[in-house]
């Protein structure tokens, strides 16, 4: 018998399960150790936790909220709300309880599920002005009575018992539900304005899932580390949903500071990361050479010259020769074996997306026998658009379009290099904006395509690359037009630059304002004999100031001189969501910086202003 492909969520979740019957399903920490959740005894539960939802009063068509980490009691809540025809509404831990509140208004959620104490507190806190709100649920144990507040624990058994009086009903609702319907509303970060709700159904969804795997070499064998949040749709689509297609172990990461450590203890195969993940990877990986100094440090950098041609050679280039094999083999046994027993020795590949990751890093993970496969997408597109893959691999690009999915560029007479802004149709663009059809409206043409605000090309093979944001293009007092991404993108290739953000709109040239790593920055002076300990002296000292010239220097030197950086400030502490710095994905939210640094951006554009931060 030939089993059609799902049309649901709940359909595909439970056909995995029949498919790969797995002992571990999920991985978590607990206790110092791993445990396992084998995959039938985690389909009991999303049962009996579906039929306690159907006896709290849930209906078809509620919003219920999610509110937590990753673990696997996120995928339980998912599944269970997923399966009685509810919408999930999940909700970043890292954002303030009036941010919760907004979001829990909006979606006129019913209930809402909380991880652990101080989410709960959060809900608590916002509860009596969110009329809708009758449920909350715990995933962890809680000490308090409060009306209408129960534990997952508890909503199992009451499902147990709702299950010994209407044994059927979880799969009527479940027959009951149609691919057209709506799945989830995902709150977008965006890095301006208050967050819009993206409406996406089972379908997009679905497809998304299945179009994905099919450019994806994933299978059972692998073992994936889920750290990204999975209220962002790039881990819950490709981290979780294409994880349990493909029938993958997902083992949730204990927190994002021990990533690395994660990946080792449980020899993970494959993770999906934002920029900053392989950022921070390459970045260490050049500093502990540094430090050591002498010898491993000439080596270090030579595996890195070794690298970015042997990529260059095998990606797009003539294959490597002999002689770089060599090199090559050399490098991996000094440098690059050291890098990959690291991460526990098994990755197979990387995949990257949510903002650019600059070439270098790509070339240079390739090399050590652990590439990136950069991906793009957006919420609005649930959220796979395209991703480079083994056999069609581009540096520079993110890949071609998946299956089913359409991209092209609009014209665009400002952008003399022939880009534009990129449009997107298939069966994987959202419904719509929540409650917003005028919003929606302006982003979805008649004929079905999404305007993504993303400008980019596509180039003869059909390699899409994004070269910048549509609202992020400066445009100085001179008329100029600079995109600030690639050049900002360039500078965090330096190992003593975090971040960056370039400013200059209206302006009569561009600037650029510089958190600098400071771990690898305080290395560099201790060498030069330099104070190094509070980053507010480092950052004052001339010597510095030179450093950052320089790479500023090397940045400008590729560039026309109307697209140069002329001035620079360097900020004494790094960007962080807390702050409302970074979106919870980790994007920097220019509109905040440039509004919290504007005394600082306002000295570079004085009369006589020195170009650093004397
Ligand atoms: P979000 O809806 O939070 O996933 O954000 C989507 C946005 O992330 C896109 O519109 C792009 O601006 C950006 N983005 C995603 N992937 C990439 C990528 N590989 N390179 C550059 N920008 C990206």
């Amino acid at each position: 018998m030939t089993i059609q492909p799902p049309r649901t969520l709940p359909e595909l979740f439970l056909q995995a399960i029949e498919r790969h019957d797995r002992p571990d399903l999920m991985r978590y920490k607990a206790g110092g150790d791993w445990a396992k959740i084998p995959a039938r005894e985690f389909r009991e539960e999303v049962e009996l936790a579906a039929h306690g939802l159907i006896d709290l009063g849930i209906q078809a068509g509620d919003r219920i909220a999610l509110l937590s980490e990753n673990r696997p009691g996120w995928a339980l809540a998912d599944l269970a709300t997923l399966s009685v025809g509810a919408w999930v509404v999940p909700i970043y831990t890292s954002l303030p309880p009036d941010e919760v509140q907004y979001i829990l208004e909006d979606s006129g959620a019913r209930a809402c599920v909380v991880s652990t104490a101080p989410q709960l507190a959060k809900v608590l806190e916002v509860r009596d002005r969110c009329p809708s709100l009758s449920w909350v649920i715990s995933l962890e144990p809680v000490d308090r009575e409060e009306e209408r507040l129960l534990t997952a624990r508890q909503l199992v058994e009451r499902g147990r018992e709702a299950r010994a009086s209407r044994p059927a009903a979880v799969d009527e609702r479940r027959a009951g539900i149609q691919p057209e319907e709506t799945a989830t509303i995902l709150y977008t970060s965006g890095t301006t304005g208050r967050p819009k709700g993206v409406m996406l159904s089972h379908r997009n969804l679905v497809t998304n899932t299945i179009d994905a795997l099919e450019s994806l070499e994933i299978t059972p064998s692998d073992l994936h580390l889920s750290w990204l949040p999975l209220s962002h749709s790039f881990e819950r689509t490709a981290g979780y949903y294409i994880m349990l297609h493909a029938g993958v172990s997902i083992a949730y990461a204990e927190s994002i500071e021990k990533v690395v450590d994660n990946m080792r203890e449980v020899r993970a195969t494959v993770t999906l990361g934002a920029p900053r993940l392989y950022e921070k990877m390459y970045a260490a990986v050049l500093q502990s050479a540094s430090d050591a100094g002498g010898l491993k440090k000439v080596i270090a950098f030579w595996a890195r010259r070794v690298a970015i041609e042997y990529s260059e050679a095998e990606v797009g280039g003539k294959g490597a020769g002999p002689w770089l094999k060599l090199k090559r083999g050399l490098a991996d046994r000094l440098v690059f074996s050291k890098i990959r027993d690291r991460v526990g020795g098994s990755i197979r590949f990387f995949v990257s997306g949510s903002a650019p990751l600059a070439p270098v890093i790509m070339k240079f993970f390739y090399a050590a026998g652990m590439p990136i496969l950069e991906g793009y997408g957006l919420t609005e597109t649930s959220p796979v658009v395209s991703v480079n893959t083994f056999e069609h691999m581009k540096f520079g690009t993110v890949g071609k379009p998946i299956r089913n999915v359409e991209a092209r560029i609009e014209p665009d007479p400002e952008r003399p290099e022939g880009d534009g802004e990129i449009l997107i149709r298939g069966p994987n663009v959202m419904q719509g904006y929540y409650g917003l059809p005028e919003k929606t409206a302006e982003v979805i043409t008649s004929d079905g395509w999404f305007r993504t605000g993303d400008v980019g090309i596509i180039d003869a093979e059909g390699f899409l690359a994004i070269t910048d944001r549509k609202k992020d293009l400066i445009k100085t007092s001179g008329g100029k037009y600079i995109a600030p991404q690639p050049i900002e993108n360039e500078l965090k290739t330096s190992r003593y630059v975090t971040q960056a953000v370039v400013v200059g709109n209206k302006r009569k040239y561009a600037s650029v304002l510089i958190v600098p790593n400071f771990d690898n920055l305080a290395a560099w002076a201790r060498q030069q004999g330099l104070p190094a300990d509070a980053p507010g002296a480092l950052i004052a000292q001339p010597q510095v100031e030179d450093l950052y010239e320089e790479v500023l220097a090397k940045v400008n030197a590729d560039r026309p001189s109307y697209g140069t950086i002329k001035k620079f400030r360097l900020l004494e502490r790094d960007f962080t969501i807390d702050a409302g710095e970074l979106t919870p994905t980790l994007k920097v939210k220019r509109g905040t910086i440039e509004a919290r640094h504007s005394d600082l951006i306002d000295t570079m554009y004085e009369e006589g202003a020195p170009a650093g931060t004397r």
